[in-house]
């Protein structure tokens, strides 16, 4: 049952006298639930019973993490048809979309309870002493990364699962041995509070201090501002808007004491054409665009929005493809009325700047809240003048870009702001020729893909879900796959502690059976005392 109130820590609360509703963007009417934003005493509340919480949580073993990410993944399995009717009532997304992202989430939650069970992942460092060394004794140096403290984490509207309460953010940071705080995105409210519930009966289950989680409900931007300016708080993850990206990061960059906000947010994904590809097989690269550009109605970070290539006769074959292929796709719901306006506005704009040419002609017959999928055209020169045509437009568009010549896709290519993910389409040989254009490509995004379509995100070790600014706020961290877990702790040295006072993790005989680096060799072997 959903009862519209915050979760500060296993209670429920409602003392707020703001209140508001999530809105059913298909049916095109308000949802029923009415939720109560957190008021600035439950927050403090919320915080608090999550520093103290810290206290324990940090030292609870792997073994029990692990459990209370296992049990996070049941709970919210057994909500069953409960969590995906409201899921689809909240965003919009189809009921297959919502089966698939939950299972994507308890993917997520037991890669990383698997993560903190073997252990390895706090990359203990040993250097023994050497008393002989001269001139001067080297001491014992023992290294290993521990958990930050509390942390915020603002759900993603385009996921309410995945990218939400106990999405990526949330489960990395508890397998860290972080408390999270969730600040619920207003869209999906209702989605967020079932899945609150399933954490904190998880956390009952196994045992976990009160405080470990958090969920707080709200509608605009005062209390986001007020968690990340709290003083016991020490990380933000955020997805979303570029804009809201950046307002957290200034004002975590401002405290006293400032800290780090690791936001992904918006990229256009520069899909690269290369002669050759488009010469032997448009039809099939049209095909494969026509999707990806429209999937879940183009709201993905990795959605395809700028596609580049060099003017020629195949070009305008792919483009006049594409557009009509695009042109039969019906339109699909957008998550909210916001970002269906925001689409419409942000896509009528590009289209009225100079030199551009909309190929796909839509018919007026628009319905409340669906997109209709739109391509653009405009050649190189007008491109590289006007930086609007540089932007994110968010839903199901693209912008194809006619360049003059490869010095002029280089220019282009180096021009863009960072991305998430770059694609070339060619083939082996052609590319061998374009190392200057794969060059330029690999400086300014996350990920880069030869001959596919940059939708589609691996949740594995070897993803890299984050690029240059503005696609995230530090290219050097994932916010996807298990090696996110290191945005939510730092590293600390032990030095010539006695071996009982060390952590497991650092003591000689190896407790947990982790591998670690000893002086210079990986092994899980025991150091003789
Ligand atoms: P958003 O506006 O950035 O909001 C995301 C979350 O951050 C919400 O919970 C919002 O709270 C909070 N927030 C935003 N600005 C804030 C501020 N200045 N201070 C404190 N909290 C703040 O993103 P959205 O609601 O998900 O969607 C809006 C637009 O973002 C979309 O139209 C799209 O352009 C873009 N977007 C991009 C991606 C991507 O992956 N590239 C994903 C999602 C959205 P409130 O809503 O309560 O104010």
């Amino acid at each position: 049952m959903i009862t519209g109130k915050n979760f500060i820590g296993n209670v429920l609360s409602a003392t707020g006298l703001k209140t508001f509703k999530t809105f059913n963007p298909k049916e095109n009417i308000e949802n029923e639930y009415v939720f109560v934003e957190a008021s600035k005493s439950e927050i403090e509340v919320a915080v608090s019973l999550a520093n103290e919480a810290f206290k324990e949580y940090r030292e609870i073993s792997g073994n029990k993490k692990s459990a209370f990410l296992n049990e996070i993944a049941n709970q919210i399995l057994k909500l069953d048809d409960a969590l995906i009717e409201i899921y689809c009532k909240e965003s919009g997304l189809t009921k297959e979309r919502a089966i698939s992202e939950r299972g994507r989430t308890i993917f997520q939650l037991k890669s990383f309870a698997n993560l903190v069970k073997e252990g390895s992942w706090v990359k203990a460092i040993i250097e023994t002493a050497d008393v002989e060394r001269k001139p001067i004794p080297k001491v014992d140096l023992r290294k290993m990364l521990i958990p930050l403290g509390p942390i915020v984490v603002f759900g993603a509207s385009n996921f309410p699962l995945a990218y939400s309460t106990a999405g990526g953010d949330t489960a990395a940071a508890l397998a860290a041995g972080c408390p999270v705080i969730v600040k619920s995105h207003p869209m999906h409210a209702g989605t967020g509070e079932l899945v609150a519930k399933a954490i904190i009966k998880a956390a009952e289950i196994t045992g976990m201090p009160n405080g470990v989680f958090s969920n707080l409900n709200s509608s605009g931007i005062e209390v986001g501002t007020i968690l990340v300016k709290h003083p016991q708080i020490k990380a933000v993850g955020f997805t979303g808007s570029v804009q809201g990206g950046r307002a957290l990061f200034n004002l975590a960059s401002q405290r006293p004491e400032p800290i780090p906000v690791f936001a992904e947010m918006g990229s256009v994904n520069p899909v690269i054409l290369l002669p050759k590809a488009l010469q032997n097989s448009y039809e099939e690269w049209s095909d494969m665009y026509a999707d990806s550009v429209t999937l879940g109605s183009g709201q993905f970070c990795t959605n395809p929005g700028l596609m580049i290539g060099i003017k020629s006769p195949e070009l305008n074959n792919f483009i006049e493809v594409l557009a009509k292929k695009i042109a039969k796709r019906e339109p699909t719901c957008m998550l909210h009325p916001t970002i269906y306006k925001s689409f419409e506005t942000k896509k009528e704009a590009a289209s009225v700047q100079k030199g551009v040419d909309v190929v796909t002609k839509d018919s007026n017959n628009n319905v409340q809240n669906f997109g209709r999928p739109s391509v653009l055209t405009v050649d190189g020169e007008q491109f590289l003048k006007n930086p609007n045509l540089h932007h994110e437009v968010f839903g199901p568009f693209t912008l194809i870009v006619q360049c003059e010549n490869e010095n002029q896709l280089e220019e282009i290519i180096s021009k863009l702001e960072g991305q998430l993910t770059g694609t070339i389409i060619s083939n082996s040989d052609e590319v061998l020729k374009f190392k200057k254009i794969v060059d330029a490509l690999k400086n300014r995004v996350g990920r880069i893909i030869f001959n596919g379509v940059p939708t589609g995100v691996e949740v594995c070790e070897a993803m890299q879900h984050g690029g240059p600014y503005p696609a995230s706020t530090d290219s050097r961290f994932t916010a996807v796959g298990t090696l996110s877990i290191i945005r939510w702790v730092r590293p600390i040295s032990f030095q010539n502690w006695p071996n009982n006072l060390l952590p497991d993790a650092l003591k000689n005989e190896n407790p947990l059976n982790i591998s670690r680096s000893i002086n210079g060799e990986i092994s899980n072997k025991k150091i003789n005392s």
